[in-house]
């Protein structure tokens, strides 16, 4: 894929066949009102597609077919084996399909094509493959009842689940969502964010390809504040999945308490703390502190935008870190070269300028960047960014700013570098550097994070779980713990005459 070049790129997407139609029972479908919302490049500014923009009546249609579906037993019933190999035969049309749905993503995210191609489609054909091989080799229990009684513990699916995604990994997180759900049988609304609804909306009709029956999928394109809502309100919907900010979390609670209670399970925001010691390996820390704060331009929940670092080497560190972040200077998201892309969108780029002067109003150092670039190519270009001097109480160090912006805080001992990292309303993700096997065990352990690296950023595969502790969520992606997420536990108990 990466022998391509910009121009090849260019010229494929001049040539791309979008679809933009909502997905509901097995076909493609306009919204009900007719309405359409324009989708745009991020990285140019050009007009993709009018995208179908789903209100409540399409909401409401979706959910009865989701429910008929589901009541016929056609998936839910199906045998695991079976399931599985709709799956694996979905994750494979994804992989044929995969220049495609990646360019898909990269126009529509502004996501360099090296990442869409090397890291975002494989990732989500693997999430699918992985949970579709899982789903067959789950066991339900017996529970250690007395001798005259049988007692089965069944893992059951919810029914019919909402999942609603953000604009930051629309492929992924997508996947995250819709592998487990559908492994374990449920009917799934997915709908993905105003901005970027292009690869989800590909996918669906590949599931249908792969054979999964009308009705187990739709994809609703339309504005979180009311078709999100609506869905998060529905009383017939049974279980809503969300990656996205923090503060739409809360709502989605308020939402499932408001109704039937549907059981709601969040991934939300970040301020990841990466901690270097002075004993680490430096230039390997000061490489993958940049990748932990410029990948996918900030723009990940992940990020290891706090990096916190032992004061006997702040500023000799700083130095090395500014000098990585000039391999992260935005690009041309289809150039194969281009490591950064991008703003989503010219909010998020006024969002970030705002904290760069936020930041310097607190009095923190700007060592690199601050700036918008390439204002004349349409798209919303920023420079990686570094603030050194660093107090944790600034708000650039305790606000998700959700763009290239990283803040330096110095430490004396472990006690203050733990302390710092826990400072903070998040607890999604985060890193230590250290070639003390003991100050990296302690320190991991000490931090209040649902992943923690030692001696990596962004370490992880399917076969762990990831979310968050605290207010970045309370759900579990990937790996078998997914399941738990989509299933209820039912009790059978037998007892013999
Ligand atoms: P967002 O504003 O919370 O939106 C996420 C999704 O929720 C979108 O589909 C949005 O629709 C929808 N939505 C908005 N308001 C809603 C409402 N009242 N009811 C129901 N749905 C509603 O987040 P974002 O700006 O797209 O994404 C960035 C955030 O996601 C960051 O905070 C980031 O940290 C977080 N994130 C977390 C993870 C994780 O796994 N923990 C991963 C990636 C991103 P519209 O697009 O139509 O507004």
């Amino acid at each position: 894929m990466l022998d391509k070049t910009k121009q090849n790129w260019r010229s494929q997407a001049d040539d791309l066949d979008i679809e933009s139609r909502a997905f509901i029972d097995g076909q493609y479908r306009d919204a009900l009102a007719g309405e359409t919302r324009a989708t745009m490049s991020p990285g140019d500014g050009r007009k993709l597609a009018d995208v179908a923009n789903c209100g409540t009546e399409d909401a409401d249609q979706a959910v009865k077919v989701a429910r008929a579906a589901f009541e016929s037993g056609v998936w839910s019933s199906m045998a695991p084996a079976d399931r599985k190999m709709v799956l694996v035969r979905w994750s494979e049309l994804i992989e044929d399909h995969g220049d495609e749905i990646a360019l898909l993503e990269c126009l529509d995210v502004g996501k360099p094509i090296a990442d869409t191609t090397g890291v975002d489609v494989p990732s989500a054909a693997r999430t699918i493959r992985w949970s579709g091989e899982a789903i067959d080799k789950v066991y339900d229990q017996i529970s250690p009842a007395p001798a005259d009684c049988l007692a089965l513990v069944q893992r059951l699916p919810l029914g019919v689940v909402a999942a609603i995604v953000p604009w930051n990994f629309p492929l992924s997180t997508t996947a995250w969502k819709l592998a487990p759900s559908l492994a374990t049988g449920n009917s799934v609304i997915l709908k993905p964010a105003s901005n970027t609804p292009l690869s989800a909306l590909r996918i669906a009709g590949l599931a249908s390809e792969a054979g999964l029956p009308d009705g187990v999928l739709q994809v609703l394109p339309g504005p979180g504040g009311s078709l999100g809502r609506h869905l998060a309100l529905h009383n017939d919907i049974d279980g809503l999945t969300f990656t996205g900010s923090t503060e739409v979390g809360k709502q989605l609670m308020k939402y499932s308490g408001e109704s039937n209670l549907k059981r709601t399970f969040l991934e939300l925001g970040g301020k990841g703390p990466n901690i270097v010691f002075a004993d680490s390996n430096l230039d390997k820390a000061a490489t993958f502190a940049a990748i932990a704060v410029f990948y996918n331009g900030g723009q990940t929940c992940t990020a290891g935008t706090r990096l916190i670092v032992e004061e006997s080497i702040r500023e000799r560190f700083v130095e090395m870190v500014v000098a990585k972040s000039r391999n992260w200077m935005p690009g041309d998201p289809l150039d194969p070269t281009t490591t950064m892309g991008p703003m989503i969108d010219a909010g998020q780029l006024q969002t970030v300028a705002d904290y760069v002067d936020i930041g310097q109003q607190e009095g923190a150092s700007l060592v690199a960047g601050g700036h918008q670039i390439m204002a004349d190519s349409g798209g919303s270009y920023h420079e990686p960014t570094i603030f050194d001097g660093v107090n944790n109480n600034m708000r650039i160090a305790q606000e998700e700013i959700f763009g290239p912006v990283m803040s330096v805080i110095g430490f004396k001992d472990a006690e203050q570098a733990v302390a710092i990292a826990n400072d903070s309303i998040y607890g999604l993700a985060g890193a230590v550097w250290s070639n003390n096997i003991n100050t990296a065990h302690k320190v991991a352990a000490a931090v209040r994070v649902g992943t923690m690296g030692i001696n990596n950023y962004f370490g992880g595969d399917m076969t762990v779980p990831f979310g968050g502790f605290k207010q970045s969520g309370n759900g579990r992606d990937k790996s078998m713990h997914a399941f738990d997420d989509y299933t209820e536990l039912k009790t059978t108990w037998i007892e013999f005459d």
